[in-house]
């Protein structure tokens, strides 16, 4: 069946596609690129930004120094940035602004993963709160420093809407943000993403055996997926198999049923995007089901295990403890911060400087304030 996702117009993207040429551009106007696109040079931005470089030290569901091989928020993103790509590609989407949005998406993140993100709202409770979505677009908006000519990265409005990234609340009231396709599909493939690496860190660490996955559907289809002489592989490699079908199963499911919805919905603009607040990108309703029964699991077996709430637990102390001494005292803190302290006011700065850390610099950052026989070097 030829659908209109597979309709291209003369530039290969879909009619509803985000087009560079039809964006509203950036807050502070600037001469375009000669050779790259708004939505390219927003990618190049995001790459390059001091926020995105910390992500390799920062906690996705296994603490940094608990092992070289788990995911850390980095690869995490470039797991769901390739995930973006190929959604966007297969339904003629902008491939480009995509990427952006998928790059950029976990840049808010403070350290220890969800536990640095508890801490952090614990103790913003009083004084406007904290939350990682918002605190990305506090990094892309006004706290990278690398452009004289403006603060923070000057991105494309359509990327910023991108990463705003509340779909729940947007489909309640869709007046309050410029719909794109390429952001939603950012979503799905940020929980494409986790679903599989959590599961495949979670049994690499001996937290969840296989055995335990017997009633889980999607692990099952995935299994019956691998050829039955392949069961004689090497655990790794048997194991690294399921996963990379159970990942497929989920994306291409994700194609052919939006694919569907896209042709249901008979969208011939972006402007027709605009006008519904009818979700397009969806799973077929038994992969819907098979995940949800995954995330369950996942919260039951590894997010819950006691191993990881160690980890984590002890990650938000660290956090509070920080937060509090530099609140008591904000001589402690660089003076660019406590500068911004009083611009700002000192809770947000001290939030800004903590959800700004790795994992590595915070433990490092505890020793030197708290240990008595730590060396205080410079931060
Ligand atoms: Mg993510």
């Amino acid at each position: 069946m030829k659908t209109k996702a597979a309709s291209k117009t003369a530039d290969g993207l879909a009619p509803f596609a985000m087009r560079a040429n039809a964006s509203r551009g950036r807050r502070h106007s600037e001469k375009e690129h000669p050779i790259k696109s708004c939505f390219q040079r927003d990618r190049d931005r995001i790459l390059y930004s001091t926020a995105f470089r910390r992500l390799q030290y920062k906690t996705q569901v296994f603490v940094n120094h608990e092992g070289d091989h788990f995911r850390t928020r980095l690869t995490h993103t470039l797991e769901t940035c390739q995930i973006s790509r190929t959604l966007a590609r297969a339904l003629a989407l902008n491939e480009d602004l995509a990427e952006a949005i998928a790059l950029g998406h976990d840049l808010g993140h403070g350290p220890f993963g969800h536990a640095g993100e508890w801490a952090l709202k614990e103790v913003m409770r009083d004084h406007g709160s904290f939350e990682h979505n918002v605190q990305c677009l506090r990094i892309v908006e006004l706290l990278e420093e690398s452009y004289p000519e403006f603060r923070g990265l000057n991105l494309s409005f359509e990327t910023l809407e991108g990463l705003k990234k509340h779909p729940e609340r947007f489909y309640q009231d869709r007046t309050s943000r410029f719909r794109t396709l390429e952001a939603d599909l950012v979503d799905l493939a940020d929980e494409i993403a986790y679903c599989s690496h959590d599961l495949d860190d979670g049994l690499r660490a001996g937290l969840i055996l296989q055995e335990q996955l017997s009633g889980v559907q999607l692990w099952n289809e995935a299994r019956a997926r691998m050829d039955a002489g392949s069961r004689d592989l090497a655990p790794g490699t048997y194991r690294s198999g399921v996963l990379r079908a159970m990942l497929n199963l989920m994306v291409m499911d994700l194609i052919e049923n939006s694919r569907a919805r896209i042709e249901q919905a008979g969208l011939d603009s972006l402007r027709d995007l605009q006008k519904t607040s009818r979700k397009l990108l969806v799973f077929s309703a038994g992969m819907a089901r098979s995940q949800l029964e995954l995330k369950k699991f996942l919260m039951q077996n590894l997010y819950q295990h006691y191993r990881v709430v160690r980890m984590t637990d002890k990650g938000q102390r660290f956090l509070k403890a920080l937060f509090n001494a530099y609140l008591q005292k904000p001589k402690l803190l660089p003076p660019e911060t406590a500068r911004r302290g009083q611009e700002e006011g000192l809770h947000r700065a001290i939030c800004d400087y903590i959800a700004g850390m790795t994992d590595r610099f915070a433990v490092q950052e505890y020793k030197r304030l708290f240990e008595p026989h730590e060396i205080f070097g410079s931060v």
